[in-house]
Formats: C-alpha cells, structure tokens, sequence
C-alpha cells in the first residue's frame, strides 16, 4: 500500500488514451460561435465510446476498488502467515546467526521483506500480470514482467531493509516519541528517493532519451520556454516495454526535476493531443506540485504513524507474547506495522486520493492555459478511458479517483473552450 502511494507521488501522470476514438468535428482553430453548448459538446465527447468500450472501461476500474480491498485482506493474511503461523519465529531464529545484534536485525528486516514478497507473489502475478493482459493493457511476457517485479524487489530489499532499520535503531531509543522519529526517517528517505529515482532507479526499468528532432519536439520545447521549464529537462521514454499506456510523468526534485512523456503517447496521439498532454505536466513542474506533495506525505504520514503507535501498543498488550513481540523497536513486530499500515493506508485512500486529484486538476487548467488545445486535452481524456472509468457518480469520483475523471476534464476543456477560443 505505502509503496503504491510512494509510486503514485512519483508519478503525477495523466496517464494513457486509446486510439480509436474519433474526434469530433469541433476544432481548436474554430471559434465557437454563440450556440455553442458546452454540456451537450461534452456529451458528444462522452458518445465517441461505444457501448462496449465503456462496460469494458467500467469493468476494469471497478475491478481496481475491490483489489483495494483484497489487497488489505491479503496484508492481514500475510501478517497471520508470520505471527499466528510461527513463520516470524523461524525467521528470527535464522537471523539469530548473525554475529552483531544490528545485523541481525537487518537480516531479519531483509528476510520478511524476501518472504512478505513471495507470499504476495500470487496476487501481484494476477494484478501486475494477468488482469493487465485480459484488458489488454500489457506488452509484456511473463518473463520480462518477472525480471521487472525482481529488480523491484532488488531494491526493495536494499534499500527498504536500509531505512527500516534506521526506523528501528530510532523506535529503540526514543520510547513514546519513537513515531515522530519514524515520521522523520521516512520522509528524509522518501525526499532522496524523489531526488535520486529520475536518474539511478527509472533508468533501470525504461530507457530515457531526448526528444526526436520535428514539429512535435518544437511545439512542446517552445511550450515549456514559455513557462521557464529548461528544454534539456524534457525526456522520452520506451513506456511500451511495459504497457500499451499513453501517459506522461513529472518527476524528480531541485536538480533532477524533469518532464518524461512516453513513446505510447507520442506513436498513438495527435499534435493537439500531445501538446495537451504536455501542457499538463508543465503545470506539475511550474506549480512546484512534488515539494508541494512531499509536504502534505509529511503531514500524512505523521498522523498515521502517531495513530498506529497507538493501535500497535494496545495489541501489544493482548498479543505481544502470544506474536513473540516485545515492543515497537522489536523487528519481529514488522508484520504487524506493515499489517496496521495497510490498514490505516485503505482507509486513508479517499484522502490521499483527493490530495492528488487536486492538483491534477490544478494541472489541467494549467495545460488548457499553456497549450490552448481543448480538443487535444478532451479526446485524449476519452483514450484514458482505456483504464479509467469515463463516467463515475460524484462520491464516486472523490472516493475512487486519484485522477478527474474523463467526464470531469471534457467538461472542462468544452468550458474552456466556450470562454477562452478567439480571446
Ligand atoms: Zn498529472
């Protein structure tokens, strides 16, 4: 759960589009006249998906609320394989042989991260792999997607083990306050993960070149001139080793901050639908939405980790000895806090949820601005519907959707539109 949060926050996507759906007649270059509608322009946009399209749209997005649920009920069993099935025990005991009580610990962090992962293994096969393919979403073999999940795993592992036992050095040291020094810890790795990820860990997964010399290139380099984003800050990268997604990213922090538009986006999607596309992460990169992000993560993450540090004490009490917990600067309590953190993670989605899709919407107008391709910007919302559902009920929308939904951004490009065109 806090690893797809940590992924969502280095990602501040618009995501991918589909290319059969036609454009309507409108154009950017005609002024809309008087008569111009906007509800019913948005609902002409909304018609372009056939009714097959949308049931399979609607399907695949609806099938991502109950895997949230799912994941949170397969975390728990994870954690019973562990503490109520004795795995954590035989971990400790192999972690015993250690010869320093700190590498211990560190063998025994590194070896539940190694099992945590193989015990999820099934479910990631069938989210990350098989549901990918029957939605016709993955480009993968299973062998490539397999070499994918294990280098994820390879760092997870490294670097994960790492600042957990850094977390547990503090939680041993810092009694009652342990949390706000967790706190602290995690977000002092998560800020040098969003500094080093542009160039030490996305090139492991993608390769990143600049843009092709042509009209595109110079019609997205003049864009970001404009709005002072350095043209040597724009990438491409080959997205489609992994998915046939079209989307687009901002990532990075102070010097490692760059634009990255995938080769989905560029093979699949027209000049207007492009420029669009970038207009919008040009507004994450000039409205400083990552720093603003790791902010609000701070203040999340604080407010979990205080209410888990309470949770986890009072089940201390009941089951500690039965778990074979001492405390919370015991590593064999790490099952639990990553059970409690799945948890508190689930019901915190909505939250999460809305901070994020806040400043996509903050990005939008943003790219409306920039690029003036409203059109461009409503047809690739409609291709987004490859993955996400087109039209949702409002709580629906705030609940579920880390994104607006394609309703909401045609709806706001066909505004736009109305108010903006022959200004
Ligand atoms: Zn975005």
């Amino acid at each position: 759960m806090l690893y797809k949060l940590l992924f969502l926050l280095l990602l501040l996507g618009l995501a991918a589009p589909r290319a059969s759906a036609a454009p309507p007649a409108d154009t950017v270059a005609a002024r809309p006249g008087p008569a111009f509608d906007v509800e019913a322009a948005t609902q002409r946009y909304l018609n372009t998906l056939t009714p097959d399209q949308k049931a399979k749209s609607d399907a695949y997005f609806e099938g991502g609320y109950w895997l949230q649920l799912w994941d949170v009920l397969y975390a728990l069993g994870v954690a019973a394989v562990f503490l109520r099935l004795g795995l954590g025990r035989r971990v400790q005991a192999l972690a015993e042989r250690m010869p320093r009580p700190w590498l211990r610990r560190l063998a025994h962090i590194a070896l539940y991260l190694l099992l945590a992962w193989a015990l999820s293994f099934p479910l990631s096969v069938y989210e990350g792999y098989v549901r990918e393919h029957q939605y016709g979403l993955s480009n993968q073999t299973f062998g490539e997607w397999l070499v994918d999940a294990l280098k994820g795993l390879g760092l997870s592992v490294v670097f994960g083990s790492l600042v957990l036992l850094a977390i547990y050095a503090a939680l041993r040291r810092t009694g009652r306050r342990g949390w706000l020094w967790a706190t602290g810890i995690a977000m002092v790795a998560l800020v040098l993960q969003v500094f080093v990820s542009p160039v030490f860990i996305s090139p492991l997964f993608n390769k990143y070149t600049s843009l092709p010399a042509g009209p595109v290139r110079d019609g997205i380099l003049s864009m970001a001139r404009a709005n002072g984003v350095p043209a040597n800050n724009v990438y491409l990268f080959d997205a489609s080793r992994q998915s046939k997604r079209i989307s687009a990213n901002v990532s990075g922090l102070g010097s490692t901050i760059r634009v990255s538009l995938n080769d989905n986006l560029l093979n699949r999607c027209t000049p207007a639908e492009i420029q669009a596309v970038m207009g919008h992460e040009l507004g994450h990169y000039v409205l400083n939405h990552i720093p603003k992000m790791l902010v609000f993560f701070l203040l999340l993450i604080g407010l979990i980790f205080w209410g888990i540090d309470g949770v986890f004490h009072r089940l201390l009490g009941r089951y500690g000895p039965g778990w074979g917990i001492t405390g919370l600067g015991d590593v064999a309590g790490l099952p639990l806090l990553v059970a409690l953190l799945a948890v508190v993670g689930f019901l915190a989605t909505p939250v999460f949820n809305t901070i994020i899709r806040t400043q996509e919407q903050e990005a939008d107008s943003f790219g409306l601005n920039a690029a003036r391709q409203p059109d461009g910007f409503a047809t690739v919302a409609m291709k987004l519907s490859e993955y996400r559902k087109i039209n949702p009920g409002p709580l629906e929308e705030i609940l579920f959707f880390d994104h607006p939904s394609g309703h909401t951004r045609v709806l706001t490009a066909m505004r736009w539109k109305a108010e903006q065109v022959g200004k």
